[in-house]
């Protein structure tokens, strides 16, 4: 059942996601979608919808009219027992119809204002009560800060338990996010390496060149400490710093992420200066066109204090991690879109062709999580020619030039996942709560005061000048996203 049927989600992710699933023979006959909204629709009318969403976004009919042959309308007020009543009957007569053993996925896409009361009708009125397994799929955000989503928790936890609970962090459907594992624990390269010997620090970019578009209103009260970080970024964090978990069991993996938030240095009052930087765009330019600062955009405070970037020093006390800065930065309206990981290490302990017009380039790591999708090794080798002079090469992996377009989209794995019961790729509670715990100190203040000199960087630069500071003051700098791209190599 995916509550939310005719919204924006629905139609550009969830309906191709399960098409293709469809496609691959991923999901068996057995099963049927009801869709649950406020307008009313025929069956008919809805089947033409999620037709039309799969041949908009994927361009292809194959099979369609027999995928859409298994989609179900109920049309449904949130509050109201009388609607609950409605799905259940329909979704008892489609487990016989189906043969489906009373097998139930809520998929919440959403307001998340309504998840605790749908979660509480589907207890109270009977959707829960089935012979089959139930989970409960939660889109972003899980409340916007720890006591409300404390309060949230606790309500969904009257109808499902922890393990029935699927919260989504769409980042950890992504190729590349799930790789970091692999590339840490199955290569006898980096493994070795992966610790505060070796490693200087890292950078952890999400960078976007649009700007709030029409979410101005949601974007006010989120911003984006609470929009990326709290949730995408800590997760990256987490994977890239977690010890090897003993099994690649859903528990061990999330005990695994869970000590690392817990490691994570807690920065409270006047230390968070030293550690965070926000930041709102101005005006500026994009792709050669000018581009209105975000007071200006729609639905937003002409005063508005709200962040649309975040760049901050994370600091992991724990024997793997002491000393080691891991930096992040997220934004709206900087200067590419990028999601990149780069691990820097140490120096050599000496070096035999130091020039002091020319050092030697450190090794990088950059893994590449969208739009490209790979992994660049930085080394440095021999010049070609007459004498000893260095130059860096790069090792490259490009994961589109090897499976074309047929990376399968977040949406598609998670689901797919959901499905088979492995919630491994979906947070956990005690992750939710120890990052808004961490998030909740810096918005805390950030919230307090209010002379934060926005704007202060231009749309289509990469921040403010404060977040190349926050590097310098420990001698490094952001490696810039644009020329470490896979496609440059
Ligand atoms: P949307 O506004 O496009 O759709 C909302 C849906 O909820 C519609 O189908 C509407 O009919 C239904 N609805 C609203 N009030 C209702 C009521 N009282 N009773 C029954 N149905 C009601 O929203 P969206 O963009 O699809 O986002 C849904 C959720 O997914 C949100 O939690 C959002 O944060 C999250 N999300 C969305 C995206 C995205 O790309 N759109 C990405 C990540 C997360």
């Amino acid at each position: 059942m995916i509550f939310g049927a005719t919204g924006d989600l629905a139609k550009r992710k969830l309906y191709p996601s399960l098409y293709h699933l469809f496609n691959k023979g991923k999901l068996t006959k057995r099963f049927a979608v009801i869709g649950v909204a406020r307008r009313p629709l025929s069956h008919e009318d809805f089947k033409a919808h999620v037709k039309d969403s799969v041949l908009t976004s994927i361009g292809s009919n194959d099979n369609i009219d027999e995928f859409v042959s298994h989609f179900y309308y109920q049309a449904h007020d949130v509050t109201d027992s009388d609607s609950y009543m409605a799905l259940k009957k329909l979704a008892d007569d489609l487990d016989g119809e189906y043969s489906i053993d009373g097998n139930r996925i809520f998929y919440l896409a959403m307001a998340p204002e309504f998840f605790g009361t749908i979660a509480e009708h589907l207890k109270s009125d009977g959707l829960t009560d089935t012979s089959g397994f139930k989970r409960l799929v939660i889109e972003k955000p899980f409340g916007h800060d720890l006591p409300s989503a404390q309060e949230l928790n606790e309500r969904i936890r009257t109808a499902f338990s922890e393990d029935e609970i699927y919260r989504i962090d769409h980042y950890l459907g992504k190729e590349m996010i799930q790789n970091i594992e692999v590339i840490r624990f199955a290569n006898a390269l980096f493994e070795p390496l992966w610790n505060n010997r070796y490693i200087s620090n890292i950078q952890v970019t999400s960078s976007e060149t649009l700007g709030v578009e029409e979410r101005g209103g949601y974007y006010e009260k989120s911003g984006a400490l609470r929009d990326m970080v709290q949730n995408h970024m800590l997760q990256m964090v987490a994977l890239l710093a977690m010890e090897p978990p003993i099994k690649l069991t859903t528990d061990e993996i999330r005990s695994e992420k869970v000590k690392v938030l817990r490691a994570l240095r807690s920065i409270k009052d006047e230390g968070i200066k030293d550690y965070f930087v926000r930041g709102q765009y101005g005006e500026g330019q994009i792709d050669g066109k000018s581009v209105s600062g975000y007071r200006e955009e729609h639905n937003v405070n002409e005063e508005s204090n709200t962040e649309t970037y975040v760049a901050g020093k994370l600091m992991i006390d724990n024997f793997r991690w002491a000393g080691v800065p891991i930096y992040i930065r997220t934004g709206k309206r900087m200067t590419a879109k990028s999601t990149k990981i780069v691990v820097q290490f140490k120096d050599i302990p000496m070096n035999l062709y130091y020039s002091m017009d020319k050092p030697l380039a450190p090794n990088l790591l950059v893994i590449h999580i969208q739009p490209e999708e790979g992994i660049t090794l930085h080394l440095n080798a021999k010049k070609s020619g007459q004498g000893m002079e260095t130059t860096p090469v790069k090792l490259n992996f490009s994961n589109k030039s090897v499976d074309g377009m047929n990376t399968p989209e977040a949406y598609e794995k998670l689901l797919h996942d959901c499905m088979r019961g492995d919630a491994t790729n979906f947070t956990h509670w005690d992750e939710v709560a120890l990052s808004w715990s961490f998030v909740d100190k810096i918005s805390d203040i950030w919230e307090s005061t209010k002379d934060t000199g926005f704007p202060n960087y231009e749309a289509g630069t990469m921040g403010p000048r404060a977040a190349d500071e926050l590097l310098a003051k420990d001698g490094f700098f952001w490696w810039p996203v644009t020329n470490l791209d896979v496609d440059n190599c």
